[in-house]
């Protein structure tokens, strides 16, 4: 039988990531299996921001890693990702939400984040364009900003390979086998390898993955859609990744178009990734309100892609998951896995090779969903 030390299972963004990471950490014997072409999942349906805006210390330290990576990506990778530092503008309409902002600024801004809170009437100086008598404020950070998913996970997947890493597409993840409670094997459609360490980075394909080793993940795919402006010249050629926090609703440039995406909240969960003209027309109603010049914007196309969706909104990060020895998981970032899979990445090589990391994990543990309390992450899009 063959034999690995690591097989990875997912060709998206984290499962490049951690190829590549492994490989540099001089882990010889690494195999990825994707069960369709590499980054035919989530990772290239994103949306692509990046942002160091979140509510919880945990994240914001990942992401101000995986923020250094693609800072640096055209360089150490060799692969250019379209990187714009253009920030994220986030409005808030809600008094909660309002005073949450607070909070995470005075957060942020303690761990080093350039971001600053605004007032309507900043936000009306930054960004003339945007219809404001709804908003009682906002959060800008320069740093932030959105880059393609697509070339970052195929630069990951070329150093991989290039390190070493064997990278085999239509290889389907079956069944793992499990014995004295760990890892044994992987079976895949195109044969068995044997192994000690199996990674679970399977995105919305996740809970199907722990199945295979007897747990039951929380981790449930639901569809996110996204549209796309035919070119618009009604907005300036730069402006920042805007979110209206209450409704889900975001926008950015995507060349001479705009793109847009907005949650749907009465979405169920399911692995649909077809794109609907119905929620177009109510995501359009929520660019005219925002920015009134889109409503005189033209659509051109659409697609729908699924979150991985935990119940907390974090993601499960960590080594031995459910007590099987040598299962290791990074499942379940909802709208945020393209900007953590960096430093995602390195933190399971660095679990696999080591047994630590120096980030602190504990939000993102598999028990934490039987505490009666979840912290959670608040700044989900
Ligand atoms: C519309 C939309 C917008 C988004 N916008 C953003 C954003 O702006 N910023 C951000 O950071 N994130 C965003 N996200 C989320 C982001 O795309 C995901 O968090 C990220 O891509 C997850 O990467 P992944 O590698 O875990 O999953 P995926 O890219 O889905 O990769 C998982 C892979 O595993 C493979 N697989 C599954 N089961 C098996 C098996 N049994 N055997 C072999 N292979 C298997 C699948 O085929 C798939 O290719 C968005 C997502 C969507 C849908």
């Amino acid at each position: 039988m063959e034999k690995a030390d690591v097989v990875i299972i997912g060709g998206g963004v984290m499962g490049t990531s951690t190829a590549y990471h492994l490989a540099r950490l001089g882990c010889q014997d690494v195999v990825l299996v994707e069960k369709k072409q590499l980054v035919s999942g989530s990772t290239g349906l994103s949306a692509g921001g990046i942002r160091l805006q979140f509510s919880i210390e945990a994240n914001i330290r990942i992401s101000m890693e995986s923020l250094r990576y693609f800072e640096h990506f055209a360089e150490e990778f060799d692969t250019e990702i379209d990187f714009r530092q253009h920030g994220y503008l986030f409005l808030a309409t809600e008094p909660k939400d309002w005073a949450e902002f607070q909070a995470n600024v005075a957060l942020q801004q303690r761990m080093g984040v350039p971001v600053r809170l605004l007032s309507p009437q900043d936000i009306g100086d930054m960004a003339p364009y945007l219809y404001l008598d709804d908003v009682l404020g906002g959060t800008f950070c320069p740093r932030d900003g959105y880059a393609d998913p697509y070339s970052v996970a195929m630069g990951f997947a070329r150093q991989a390979r290039r390190l070493g890493v064997s990278i085999r597409e239509e290889t389907e993840a079956l069944d793992i086998k499990v014995g004295k409670g760990r890892v044994r094997a992987v079976v895949a459609n195109k044969g068995e390898i044997a192994t000690p360490a199996v990674v679970n980075v399977a995105g919305a394909w996740a809970a199907q993955v722990g199945r295979m080793v007897g747990l039951e993940l929380p981790v449930v795919p639901y569809r996110r859609q996204v549209f796309v402006t035919a070119p618009f010249d009604d907005l300036p050629k730069q402006i920042p990744m805007i979110i209206d926090f209450a409704p889900s609703f975001y926008f950015r440039r995507e060349g001479a178009s705009i793109l847009m995406g907005m949650t749907d909240q009465d979405e169920p969960p399911s692995f649909n990734t077809n794109f609907d003209l119905e929620f177009l027309v109510k995501v359009a109603e929520k660019a005219a309100h925002r920015a009134p010049a889109l409503d005189r914007a033209d659509f051109m196309r659409g697609w729908g892609g699924l979150y991985d969706v935990t119940p907390d909104d974090n993601p499960i990060i960590g080594k031995d998951i459910g007590g099987v020895e040598g299962f290791y998981c990074a499942v379940g970032f909802s709208g945020h896995g393209f900007m953590q899979s960096p430093a995602v990445g390195r933190i399971l090589a660095h679990l696999i090779t080591t047994g630590q990391t120096e980030h602190d994990l504990s939000p993102f543990r598999l028990e934490r969903f039987r505490a009666e309390e979840m912290t959670g992450e608040r700044r989900v899009v």
